[in-house]
């Protein structure tokens, strides 16, 4: 669930609701079958339903349950990893054909968003990385020198220039990526939902996957309500594929950290307020290891996030870290009410850059986006339609699926570590 006694997601409140779906009963065919409704199956199946393909999408709980329903909004154009360095790990030929299909991601979801007409709060008006400190400053000034290079329009901002954008003199400057924005995470995958029904595919949800059999070139899907059967499949479960036992494409799994991220928002702030915050409401996130993010919302609710979860027994930690830390930034905020708090979980990889795996004949999936899967997953669900639908070539190559090394760890340690830095902070 988005929400229960322990999360009121702020997207879930305010999203309009979704489209109306039931649980797949009996026995259907398709030419692909999806698992998952997120970003990357949603966008598989609006693709493939737009070049005449039957598309059936088969959801465990509700349509953007993942990470698609929790995440912080930031359109983001590329992945983390410099794209100097993408090029010396990944080569020339797919260093480039990154970059470029990541860099023009932005535009393809705001393009989708106005062509549909989502109602997804999309403001194309860039995003600010915030630098913390020197180091933090040095830093951006790096991604600007590699990202002009290549003719983004990147720029970095000195302390100044950021405190006009921000409200806060706390950054030492940051770096403003006209290419990037924000949206309603959750108006958007419901809008990727209701452009692909538009288009004639079919959407399931509280239909977990239990079971595949690949038998004489057609795979046969199964949930407790009934089957698919269809040439092609498509995994899109990325960091929720734990969600369900039983699950027969649960490898990649092993081969994901998770990175647990919470979020508390505001109620709306008085507009004179609300106008001195992010005035042309970019969204932000800063150059800490353990990073911190902040945006409005449409109504002028300041929304604030950072790693950890928000469990009966940390939920109070965190929360006095947000109060501490918006306080510090914006020393004329008033007593503030944080009526929004939830988190969802971040599929990290070893090289920080998605995968792409065949999980047996015609089954394949991309996963891992590392905190950047708006654009990313849009992206990389229009180019598993398109290699099935036109035999395009894969945007990146195939991968063998690895466990990651000490992945469990670090995910335990993702969550305490986090925990114990804002407990600390928040009393310092
Ligand atoms: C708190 C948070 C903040 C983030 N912030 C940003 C951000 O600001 N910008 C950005 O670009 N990215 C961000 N991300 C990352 C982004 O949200 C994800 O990368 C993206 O949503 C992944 O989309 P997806 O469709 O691949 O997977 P998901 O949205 O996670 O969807 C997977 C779906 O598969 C379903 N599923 C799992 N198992 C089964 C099964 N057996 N049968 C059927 N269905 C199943 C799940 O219920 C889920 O709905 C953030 C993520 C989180 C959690």
């Amino acid at each position: 669930m988005l929400s229960d006694k322990n999360h009121n997601n702020l997207w879930s409140a305010t999203a309009r609701p979704a489209p109306a779906t039931h649980p797949l009963q009996g026995d259907a065919t398709a030419d692909v079958v999806i698992i998952g409704a997120g970003y990357t199956g949603l966008s598989s199946a609006l693709h493939l339903a737009e070049a005449g393909k039957r598309a059936v999408v088969l959801e465990a709980k509700s349509i953007g349950h993942g990470g698609s329903g929790r995440n912080v909004g930031l359109v983001n154009a590329g992945m983390w990893v410099m794209p100097n360095d993408l090029i010396k790990t990944q080569g020339e030929k797919w260093g480039m054909t990154l970059i470029t299909a990541l860099g023009q991601g932005p535009a393809r979801v705001f393009e989708l968003a106005e062509r549909f007409g989502m109602d997804c709060e999309a403001i194309h008006n860039g995003t600010l990385h915030l630098g913390v400190g020197a180091s933090g400053y040095e830093e951006l000034g790096e991604r600007a020198r590699q990202w002009q290079a290549l003719g983004a329009p990147v720029e970095r901002l000195d302390k100044d220039q950021t405190a006009k954008l921000t409200g806060t003199n706390a950054p030492s400057g940051a770096l403003l990526d006209k290419r990037a924005g924000t949206i309603q995470p959750l108006g958007y995958v419901r809008g990727l939902a209701e452009a692909a029904l538009s288009l004639g595919a079919e959407i399931y949800t509280v239909s977990p996957v239990t079971a595949a059999v690949h038998e004489d070139g057609l795979w046969r899907i199964s949930t407790p309500g009934g089957t698919v059967t269809a040439p092609w499949v498509i995994v899109a479960t990325n960091a929720y594929t734990g969600l369900v036992p039983d699950f027969p494409f649960a490898s990649q799994r092993e081969e994901l950290t998770i990175l647990p991220y919470f979020q508390f928002a505001t109620q709306p702030l008085p507009e004179a307020m609300a106008n001195r915050i992010l005035p042309q409401r970019q969204g932000c996130w800063d150059t800490r290891t353990v990073m911190t993010s902040l945006r409005m919302d449409k109504a002028g609710r300041l929304v604030f996030g950072s790693v950890g979860a928000l469990e009966p027994i940390s939920v109070g930690t965190q929360r006095a870290f947000a109060r501490r830390t918006l306080a510090s930034l914006f020393p004329f905020l008033p007593e503030i009410t944080l009526d929004h708090f939830w988190h969802g979980q971040i599929g990290m990889t070893d090289n920080a850059l998605p995968k792409f795996h065949r999980y047996g004949p015609n089954a394949i999936g991309v996963n891992g986006f590392n905190g950047r899967g708006i654009a990313t997953g849009t992206v990389f669900g229009q180019a598993m339609a398109r290699h099935i639908a036109e035999g395009e070539a894969m945007i990146l190559p195939e991968t063998k699926i690895g466990a990651a090394p000490l992945g469990r760890t670090k995910t335990r340690f993702y969550k305490l570590g986090s925990q114990m830095l804002h407990f600390i902070s928040s009393r310092i």
